[in-house]
């Protein structure tokens, strides 16, 4: 049988892969904390690593290893960690695979909170430089003897810039440089990781995955394409028969159980619930997405809409090239003159809200929120006008939501 597709293999993943032995269709939820070993031998080996095993609910369990094997066969990736939030899958891997005098090139366009933990991580005397990812050039230009790594994301938010992903993850590959990408704005299968030789892909699970706003939760996944016996940072105790696991390993050890930002067996769970639909609920998000921002564009109340399915977006071309999807985050100026939080009270359909990736369409206002922290010089440096008001777009009907915004355009 040729490989099933990717809304068959997001719907039947958790028995599939997880083959609960009961007739469940789901992974049963673990909860116990603690593991009982007849033999102390065996306890002694899983300890040690010889035998496959959980020992405690910090570092592993039954149901976190479920959702793992689901990620990982919908990534396409060798194996997967998963953490309790999105930001812990990102602070857990930088924290465990870098270290004082690592040089890291960072996109400047990047999730709010990932920018403030990076100060922290300069604060640790991790050396940064921030540059413009949708060029391989600039890129290049920041590589110093210490880079070890490269981090960005897919579709940048709320811009919605599109990294120049392929280039990069080809000349990372010739310079040995740990590649990671947040993908959580293109989930599987809208982003080929593997292809575009990503080291590590990082995801909140909290966004698309989930999906329903109602529960948190990170993964990173190992594509397998980044050869970690030349990467001097792998402890020699996470250095394995299989090569291809030591950086998954040292991820594990050192930021699963050492940080100890677990996801809990109900969450993982709810996760999986939520990846069955996953695929659907992006494609009708997305049309929708693109709906909405060839309506706003049209409207006189409105200066600029920011989507990169528009065909005058400046990475329109990157992203029909690169991403199986163009997303369903969109974000718009409205003409001087109106106040965004007037605007938006007067949408009854849009919950004015932050979060992304719901069922339901959120909006905010960026600059007054999300990024406030930033101050205004570096809002200005990731292309974030003081007016933007960034949408996620939801999988409502999509007539419905052009209405919403009719009537409440009518009002200014
Ligand atoms: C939301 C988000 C995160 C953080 O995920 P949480 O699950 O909320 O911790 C990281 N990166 C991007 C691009 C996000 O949108």
């Amino acid at each position: 049988m040729t490989k099933p597709g990717v809304t068959t293999r997001q719907v039947h993943a958790d028995r599939r892969l997880n083959h609960p032995t009961d007739g469940a269709v789901h992974a049963s939820t673990t909860n116990s904390v603690l593991f009982e070993f007849e033999k102390t031998q065996d306890l002694v080996d899983v300890f040690q690593g010889k035998k496959l095993g959980h020992v405690y609910g910090r570092s592993s369990s039954g149901s976190m290893a479920a959702l793992q094997n689901i990620i990982a066969d919908l990534e396409g990736g060798v194996a997967s960690a998963c953490f309790a939030t999105g930001m812990a899958a990102i602070t857990s891997t930088i924290l465990s695979l870098f270290k004082a005098g690592d040089h890291l090139i960072v996109s400047q366009y990047l999730f709010g909170n990932t920018r403030s933990f990076l100060d922290t991580l300069m604060d640790l005397g991790v050396e940064l430089t921030f540059v413009d990812v949708t060029s391989i050039q600039q890129v290049i230009a920041a590589k110093k003897p210490n880079t070890r790594g490269v981090f960005t994301e897919t579709i940048a938010n709320p811009v919605t810039q599109v990294a120049d992903l392929r280039a990069i993850g080809k000349w990372c590959e010739e310079e040995k440089l740990v590649y990671m990408v947040d993908n959580t704005m293109t989930p599987p299968p809208s982003f080929d990781a593997k292809a575009m030789k990503v080291s590590l892909v990082l995801s909140s699970l909290t966004k698309y995955h989930g999906g329903h706003g109602h529960v948190l939760g990170g993964a990173v996944t190992d594509m397998g394409n980044f050869d970690w016996t030349g990467f001097h940072n792998i402890k020699s105790q996470y250095q394995g028969a299989d090569e291809r696991l030591w950086g998954i390993t040292q991820i594990k050890k050192k930021g699963l159980r050492d940080l100890g930002a677990t996801l809990s067996a109900q969450s993982a769970h709810l996760i999986s619930v939520g990846i069955e639909t996953m695929s659907l609920r992006l494609e009708r998000s997305t049309k929708n997405a693109m709906k909405l921002a060839t309506y706003l564009e049209s409207q006189k109340k409105i200066e600029c809409v920011y989507y990169p399915g528009l065909s005058n977006h400046p990475q329109h071309f990157a992203a029909r090239e690169q991403l199986g999807s163009y997303g369903a985050i969109l974000s718009f100026d409205l003409v001087p003159g109106i106040d965004p939080c007037a605007f938006l009270d007067e949408l009854r359909l849009v919950l004015s809200a932050t979060h992304l990736g719901d069922t339901r369409t959120l909006a905010l206002p960026v600059a007054s929120t999300i990024f406030y922290e930033n101050g205004q010089r570096e809002r200005a440096r990731m292309g974030i006008t003081e007016t933007m008001i960034r949408m996620s777009v939801g999988i409502e009907d999509t007539d419905d939501l052009v209405a919403d915004f009719e009537q409440a355009l009518a009002k200014f």
